[in-house]
């Protein structure tokens, strides 16, 4: 497989190479050289997800990673199911995973892959989090032989529930809580990157959500949501997707254009509406971003656009084609709410999916909404909002009484480079 850097064509890696490195040079993101289609689409519908996901990715990246169905059955390891909600719509749930979000995909395939391509060598995911991305890649790299993980978190600012379930895990895991901000972790973690000989030392890698590997991952579950779906209401199918950095639609269009048949797609937003007002103007104008409901879709800056865009211009498609829109904090509430009259609970990432697909679909026309948490994971809105009290999943429940193993630092650089060198140099 060829990936280009979509700021400087001249700029040719393979996949290895794009995992390892995640950005091209002036921060440019890379993009397949060649998409083509999957040869008969229809008859991969009927295989189970880990032999039919290795359909789809071979087409993509040709002979390298041999060991892909290894790979993909030590990261898929849980399902995506479709539940129907209504007469034409249709939840694909993509939380059933150990840190209930659909983080889960891309991130542990990411992190096989990773170690997949670094044949043998030591490597150091260094990453700050305000929460759930720290999570993913938590568990996605627990375990694993050759790397090790630190995590960076701001002291106090996070839930207790959302420290449990990374800083219990222990081994390979090593968690930090900084007395200060998120902003003086991602301070530190810029340091660590800009130091050329610790990054050396200890193979630092950043494992980000630009990794190209997490939008390939994330392509298999479109296939699986269409594959779930009766075969008479396959052919107008439309897919809202609860959009913050754009990863998520990005891999439902790749699906798109290697042959999956879904006809449209809506792009829904939280107040954090950068690319609907993109939509509707034509004006790139992003906005300070505000803190919503729906937090994990709060980007105004959505790192993964230029994707979108350089795939509607090879593809020859019109931006026009997308739907989209935006909801803001009591829409998403009253939307909540109507969703749960319908007998469906959702949280409010998944719920503004929906409810901008309700706005968007049309007579004949079959609808997928993404869900992309489970509504534990926000169950002190969900329970406020919907008068319920929910169960908390075991993957909390039986984390809420483990001792948290994390070490508290000053925001200091130092102590930082010290602590790495002490603890993960090989
Ligand atoms: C990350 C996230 C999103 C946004 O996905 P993007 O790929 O960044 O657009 C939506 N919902 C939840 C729950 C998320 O964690």
């Amino acid at each position: 497989m060829q990936l280009y850097n979509i700021k400087d064509h001249s700029e040719v890696v393979d996949f290895a190479q794009a995992v390892r490195q995640g950005l091209g040079r002036q921060q440019g993101l890379f993009f397949p050289s060649e998409i083509k289609e999957i040869p008969d689409v229809d008859s991969i519908l009927d295989l189970p997800l880990v032999k039919r996901s290795e359909i789809v990715l071979r087409n993509f990246l040709g002979d390298e990673l041999p060991n892909l169905g290894e790979v993909l059955a030590r990261a898929f390891t849980f399902p995506a199911p479709l539940v129907k909600v209504s007469e034409n719509s249709y939840a694909l749930e993509l939380f059933h995973g150990p840190t209930l979000a659909f983080k889960d995909f891309g991130g542990r395939f990411m992190a096989q892959a990773l170690q997949a391509v670094s044949n043998g060598k030591h490597i150091t995911i260094l990453t700050a989090t305000s929460g759930d991305t720290g999570a993913a890649v938590a568990h996605a790299f627990y375990g694993l032989e050759n790397i090790d993980v630190v995590i960076l978190y701001p002291k106090g600012k996070i839930s207790n529930l959302q420290e449990k379930l990374f800083c219990t895990l222990g081994k390979n895991i090593r968690t930090i809580a900084v007395e200060g901000t998120f902003d003086d972790c991602q301070a530190l973690v810029k340091k660590a990157f800009d130091d050329q000989k610790l990054k050396e030392d200890i193979g630092l890698n950043s494992a980000n959500s630009i990794n190209i590997s997490r939008l390939l991952a994330q392509v298999c579950y479109y296939f699986e949501a269409v594959a779930q779906l009766p075969k008479d209401r396959r052919d107008n199918i439309v897919v809202s997707v609860p959009s913050g950095n754009f990863g998520d639609i990005t891999a439902g269009l790749l699906a798109k254009a290697c042959g999956l048949r879904i006809s449209r797609f809506v792009v829904a937003t939280n107040a954090n509406d950068t690319v609907p007002r993109y939509l509707a103007s034509g004006k790139w104008d992003p906005k300070e971003t505000i803190p919503t409901l729906s937090n994990a879709m709060d980007v105004s800056r959505p790192n993964n656009w230029p994707r979108v865009e350089e795939l509607f211009r090879v593809k020859g498609w019109d931006l026009k084609e997308l739907a989209y829109g935006a909801l803001d904090d009591s829409q998403t509430e009253e939307a909540m709410r109507k969703l749960h009259a319908a007998g469906y609970i959702g949280e409010p990432h998944g719920t503004i999916a929906w409810s901008l697909l309700q706005d968007n679909l049309k007579d004949g026309e079959t609808g997928i909404f993404l869900c992309t948490a489970a509504p534990a994971k926000f169950k002190e809105n969900v329970d406020r909002i919907l008068g319920t009290d929910i169960p908390l999943p075991a993957a909390l429940a039986e984390r809420a009484d483990m001792k948290v193993l994390s070490e508290t630092f000053k925001p200091d650089w130092d102590t930082l480079r010290d602590y790495l060198y002490r603890n993960v140099a090989k």
